[in-house]
């Protein structure tokens, strides 16, 4: 396995597989690699014939007041891991690699960013799509994996490889939990043991609501109140948003009817945690 710092490196690199008649497959990540992420990578190791894992601490998704020099880095344990898996690169640029100091350009997926997480967070999308799409252009993929887990992202990305054409097939793969329900997420490392307890809340939450679409339970109101009764007993743990959208659009329902994702976030502490469960009638 081959650790990769420069874009143009990456690049040759790339162009080399494709003119071999190799397909290419992407995992960005911003690395403290977890379960999660390696489920990605598994599935993207099924599929194509080089796996490249981008490791990237993206600056301008976080705001001003986020945790962006909190947020856990470790490449040397993120890199056995990828050797583990049998990535064949890690894509792992410095911040003025990807934004010279008079980088201008963004990228923006404009009503789809503005809502719901893009509410607490406002540019956080934007970052993301910015990001997204240079590593795009970087590695120019056969295909690139998501997660479930950042449920918005996933729609805002497949909107933005579609609206500015790329070609790369982009696959959204299901959430992965702890023993304890708790979707894994790097920012888990932060919990204390009790705030951990706490977080569990959160896929009580996901699974009240589950619970009441399966009793036939159908206004979104009802199906909320299940929803919340967990999160409201938790000690510490203040809700941020708690939605039910359309699963392809993310606008707000008022039954369910079709595919529907329950969207939640929440802060334990000061750690903010997402989760979502998909809902069919
Ligand atoms: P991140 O490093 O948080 O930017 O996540 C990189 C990718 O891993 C994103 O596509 C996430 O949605 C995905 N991911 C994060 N946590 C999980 C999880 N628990 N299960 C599945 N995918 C995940």
């Amino acid at each position: 396995m081959e650790i990769v710092r420069r874009a143009q490196s990456m690049r040759e690199v790339c162009k080399k597989a494709r003119a071999n008649g190799r397909t290419i497959g992407l995992v960005p990540t911003m690395g403290a690699l977890h379960r999660g992420h390696l489920s990605l990578v598994r599935r993207v190791k099924e599929l194509a014939d080089v796996v490249i894992v981008s490791i990237f601490v993206n600056p301008t998704q976080f705001g001003p007041e986020e945790d962006f020099d909190r947020y856990p880095r470790d490449l040397a344990r993120d890199v056995d891991l990828c050797i583990a898996e049998e990535v064949d690169f890690v894509f792992a640029p410095k911040v003025d690699e990807l934004y010279p100091s008079d980088a201008e350009t963004i990228v923006e997926c404009q009503a789809l960013s503005a809502r719901i997480e893009g509410v607490s967070r406002p540019g956080h999308f934007r970052g993301v799509t910015t990001v997204v799409a240079k590593l795009f252009n970087i590695v120019e993929p056969t295909l690139a994996a998501f997660g479930q887990k950042d449920a918005q992202q996933a729609v805002i990305i497949k909107r933005m490889v579609r609206d500015l054409m790329f070609d790369v097939e982009v696959l959204v793969l299901p959430i992965v939990r702890d023993e304890d329900g708790v979707a894994l997420s790097s920012r888990n490392s932060r919990l204390t043991p009790e705030q951990r307890e706490t977080a569990r809340a959160i896929p009580a939450a996901l699974n009240a609501a589950r619970e009441a679409i399966e009793q036939g339970v159908k206004h979104v109101d009802r199906v909320l109140e299940a929803a919340s009764e967990p999160l409201e007993a938790a000690p510490g743990l203040e809700i941020d948003y708690l939605e039910l959208v359309g699963a392809d659009d993310l606008e707000r329902v008022e039954q369910i009817q079709g595919p529907t994702l329950l969207l939640v976030a929440a802060r334990v502490g000061d750690v903010r945690l997402l989760d979502n469960v998909r809902l069919e009638p």
